[in-house]
């Protein structure tokens, strides 16, 4: 039948044909900043991320590579870790990525992808470099953190940009900044989570940059209770763009494209709130900073489930181009998370790196599936290191050195072969980035430009 209407209508076994072709799929890529694990798998906090996990595939322990939102965007985007990208530095002092590493977003464009960001911080903006290969950069930055775009604004962002794209496949980057402090949930999610004292906003009500800069100038004291008040106006936020999240996956299911788009929903890093003396994040690496949600939902491809093997941010761009049968650049070099569809068998000692902080010299960190070994810088004295077994021990509280040095030792050499590598390799910072005055103050209202605190 379709052979004799093509006689007619030459064109149309053309047309026909090709709508018979399986269309190349599209990238949803959802990031909340500053979004613990802990909460991201808490459905009471994250119902409609819970709906789509059933259906999705969760990666229950999975670890960024920094503590904050430039080095740890890079390295996502890179597949590189962060002293190898370059992307970074420390507060009043920042490095961008350097044009010729390639992201995953160029060789998603460079395959004919229509490139998207809709972003929130300065980090994720022109001046860094991250987002380069989108080719629309929607990037929104506002004062302070009590006036950014917020979830709402960005989810309306994101289903405009759907609604007007044109056919062909998509790549659209949708990051949400609410959860990073302010802590400043609307209702009804601040009356849902946070302390009868914190209900309504007082002239300094609790969780603003000007409380947070009190506390940890030492100004005001900063004690557990206040810490969990914090804490729960956060959780607050995080339930808000939770159901912001919902309503764009909803968009995506009406317009249908949902079963043939694969979501990746993740974080840059966490928050702390005292478990180990800090507040907020960038100064240090334990677990409530760099343990991240990971999800990759696509039914049709992905066996829906869940895993309990270590993972890391650096395998993303490769997991996205393999799934989207893209071929990865060849700096994507840590293995991919699936191979056809299945968990790949993959060693990622050495792989799981964590470096940097927000002020001073940069921590270092490295794991297996069971030991996690931290070098800490201290001013004035060598540096101090931890060592844990982080499956038992999952908040870090009971260091097994100097006792277990000898099982710390194969950590201990997976750091030296990796500095050796990088002296061999040349691994050197991106370019210094040139901020504007404005940025720089927009930069200070949100805690990265400043004194350091105590
Ligand atoms: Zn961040």
């Amino acid at each position: 039948m379709r052979f004799s209407s093509a006689l007619l209508i030459g064109g149309l076994l053309l047309f026909s044909g090709c709508s018979d072709a399986p269309k190349p799929p599209n990238l949803l890529f959802v990031a909340v900043d500053t979004l613990r694990a802990d909460r991201a798998h808490d459905a009471r906090l994250m119902p409609r991320i819970a709906e789509l996990s059933r259906t999705g595939l969760i990666f229950e322990q999975a670890f960024s590579h920094a503590p904050w939102t430039l080095p740890s965007f890079a390295t996502m985007f890179t597949g590189q870790l962060p002293p190898q990208h370059g992307a970074g530095g420390v507060a009043n002092q920042y490095f961008g990525l350097r044009s010729e590493i390639t992201t995953v977003a160029e060789r998603l464009r460079d395959s004919g992808y229509a490139t998207a960001a809709i972003v929130n911080v300065d980090f994720l903006g022109p001046d860094f470099g991250v987002c380069q290969g989108f080719d629309e950069l929607d990037a929104q930055f506002t004062l302070n953190n009590r006036t950014l775009r917020d979830a709402r604004g960005t989810s309306d962002a994101a289903i405009a940009w759907l609604e007007q794209r044109e056919t062909g496949p998509f790549a659209l980057f949708v990051h949400y900044f609410d959860p990073h402090a302010d802590y400043t949930p609307p209702e009804p999610y601040r009356s849902l989570h946070a302390d009868p004292r914190d209900l309504v906003p007082a002239a300094a009500p609790l969780g603003t940059r000007e409380q947070i800069v009190a506390w940890k100038s030492g100004r005001e004291p900063l004690t557990q209770e206040l810490a969990q008040r914090a804490s729960r106006l956060y959780d607050g936020e995080i339930a808000y763009t939770d159901s912001e999240i919902g309503r764009l996956i909803d968009q995506l299911r009406r317009q249908g494209l949902l079963e043939n788009t694969l979501v990746v929903f993740t974080s840059d890093h966490g928050e702390e709130f005292l478990e180990h003396g800090g507040f907020e994040h960038g100064h240090s690496l334990y677990d409530e900073l760099v343990h991240v949600p990971l999800m990759l939902h696509w039914p049709a491809r992905i066996q829906p489930g869940r895993r309990s093997d270590a993972v890391g941010h650096v395998q993303l761009a490769r997991t996205i181009c393999e799934l989207l049968a893209i071929t990865p650049a060849t700096s994507f070099a840590a293995p991919g998370l699936l191979q056809h569809g299945q968990p790949a068998s993959s060693a990622v000692d050495g792989l799981l790196y964590g470096y940097g902080n927000f002020w001073g010299a940069p921590w270092e960190s490295i794991r297996n599936d069971q030991h996690k070994w931290l070098g800490i810088p201290v001013k004035g004295a060598p540096a101090r290191e931890e060592f844990y077994d982080w499956r038992l021990d999952r908040r870090e509280q009971r260091n097994l050195l100097p006792a277990q040095s000898a099982d710390a030792q194969p950590l201990r050499q997976a750091v030296q072969t990796l500095h050796e590598r990088a002296a061999r390799e040349q691994w050197r910072s991106g370019p210094p980035a040139r901020l504007d005055p404005a940025t720089l103050q927009r930069l200070q209202n949100t805690g990265y430009v400043g004194e350091e605190p105590r």
